[in-house]
């Protein structure tokens, strides 16, 4: 590149051509009007206010880096999918985000937190979206919307309100695990570095015979789980509302790569109908006394992006992404996600997002997809449609044409799952605040729970949200209520 005799590089516009100046517009005279022909005025200001892509709807606020994931462990037995085979090393991309809040928002709201990996592997990308938490607050894609809107802001005066939340929330009893799970230590994560993923979900595998599993995913954070309490987020959020993001960036950037250990629960494919409960409903865990963690391997975060909107503000996961071996389940909330993920990206940031860097496979892409705006590059071809007689691309049935599924039949309905439609709600939750927390972290329970509800949560919700409590653990419930109005 030419440069001036400091070494400074020139500046350019757009289109790489030298400009006259940085600092003053084109003017008839030095106090004269400003010329409609100085284009790079026009371009600066018409590029500014084209900077921004609409913000995600739900994770908005999040953070991201580059990393491996080494395989630790044989687990060949279960699926086929060459990221999980023995020795395998795969290149990929994380994302940890909170949920509710906007682009600016503090990262220290007491929030669910997205926990979204995308493997660059040898037969396209895989992309695991997940959340640091192995519940979700509905089990139907039906209430998603609903209950994202009771998170955000009213319509009317654009504020919060924890009035709403807990109305949806206790008419929805199958959100009572995850809430429980959000009112607890783990709804504020020290660092995104301290927190697990999950899957949630369950997925399919199926091995090199063609044998099926079920597969719930936990990603264990090799740092150790460590929280925030309400008091250290809420002062946080006042003086450093990026703390989560910095920790990240400047962790890896002092050479301080964090890691996770993925394990796996398996379920033989036949388990699933005699299982005790509906093993597909997101908001149940299943028992590690039941199905054991397998080791799989350990994903390290090492690079991270050198421009935050090219890598991680465009990054774009969506669960649909899944590769020979890899399946979904019947699980209501993960079929709509499937076809909700990639639509969001399309409108955000163009049907054209998988050719944006971040999003790019780093396998060949040799689909019959053409065209569209902010088209990078041509689909690899020469034609256009398939079949034809001029050497396209032709699906590998021999190899691929596997599907991973499984049999179904029945009326078209809008009913509950009917598989163990005894289930109950409020039975898991019961367990993690009896068995699993300690009487200091139910104490914080208690405390976390009466502070949000004390804060705008009128009657008949909080007397319905009192119930709810009472009808996870009495014990607990009867502590809140006493802390919220000494009844
Ligand atoms: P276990 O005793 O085997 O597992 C309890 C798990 O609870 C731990 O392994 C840990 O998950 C998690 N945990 C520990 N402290 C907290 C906390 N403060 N908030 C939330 N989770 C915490 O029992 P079960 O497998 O029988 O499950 C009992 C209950 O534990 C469930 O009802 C569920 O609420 C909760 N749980 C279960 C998980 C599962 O997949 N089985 C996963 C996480 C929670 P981890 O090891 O993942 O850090």
């Amino acid at each position: 590149m030419t440069q001036t005799p400091q070494q400074t590089p020139y500046t350019t516009n757009n289109a790489g051509i030298p400009v006259e100046s940085d600092e003053h517009s084109l003017t008839v005279g030095a106090d004269g009007p400003v010329l409609l022909q100085d284009h790079y005025l026009i371009e600066k200001m018409a590029q500014f206010n084209r900077e921004r892509v609409p913000e995600r709807v739900v994770h908005a606020k999040g953070s991201g880096a580059y990393g491996i994931f080494e395989v630790t462990n044989d687990v060949s037995q279960f699926t086929k999918a060459d990221l999980f085979q023995p020795g395998k090393r795969t290149e990929m991309l994380a994302r940890f985000s909170t949920v509710a809040g906007e682009q600016g928002s503090p990262d220290t709201w007491r929030d669910p937190r997205g926990f979204a990996l995308k493997f660059y592997t040898e037969y396209g990308n895989y992309d695991l979206v997940g959340n640091n938490t192995p519940v979700f607050f509905v089990r139907d894609a039906q209430k998603f919307q609903d209950f994202i809107r009771s998170q955000k802001r009213r319509p009317d005066s654009g504020l919060r309100d924890n009035d709403m939340q807990w109305d949806f929330w206790t008419l929805s009893p199958e959100s009572a695990h995850m809430v429980t799970w959000l009112m607890g230590d783990r709804g504020i994560p020290k660092t995104y570095r301290n927190m697990n993923g999950y899957s949630s979900h369950t997925y399919m595998w199926v091995n090199g015979g063609g044998e099926r599993f079920w597969v719930k995913y936990h990603i264990k954070t090799d740092q150790g789980i460590d929280f925030l309490t309400q008091a250290e987020a809420d002062e946080l959020a006042g003086t450093d509302g990026d703390v989560h993001r910095r920790d990240l960036f400047d962790s890896i950037a002092s050479g301080n790569a964090p890691s996770w250990t993925m394990r796996v629960q398996v379920m033989p494919f036949e388990d699933a109908p005699d299982y005790r409960f509906n093993p597909f409903d997101l908001t149940k865990v299943w028992p590690h006394g039941d199905y054991p963690l397998i080791e799989v391997g350990r994903m390290t975060l090492n690079r991270n992006p050198d421009n935050y909107f090219v890598h991680i503000e465009q990054a774009a996961f969506e669960p649909s992404n899944m590769v020979p071996g890899i399946g979904p389940s019947p699980d209501k909330m993960l079929l709509g996600r499937l076809f909700s993920y990639p639509d969001t990206h399309r409108y955000r940031i163009g049907p054209n997002y998988a050719q944006l860097p971040p999003n790019r496979p780093h396998s060949a892409v040799r689909s019959y997809a053409k065209d569209g705006p902010m088209r990078y590059e041509a689909a690899g071809t020469g034609a256009v449609y398939a079949p034809n007689s001029y050497g396209g691309p032709a699906a590998d049935v021999a190899r691929f044409g596997d599907i991973a599924g499984w049999r179904s039949a029945g009326e078209m309905v809008r009913e509950a799952y009917a598989l163990h439609r005894e289930d109950d709600d409020w039975g898991q939750p019961g367990t993690l605040v009896r068995n699993v927390l300690d009487d200091a972290a139910r104490s914080r329970l208690v405390s976390n729970v009466s502070g949000h509800l004390k804060q705008g949560v009128t009657r008949p919700v909080l007397d319905r949200a009192l119930q709810y409590w009472r009808n996870i653990d009495k014990e607990t419930g009867d502590r809140i209520a006493h802390a919220v109005n000494g009844s």
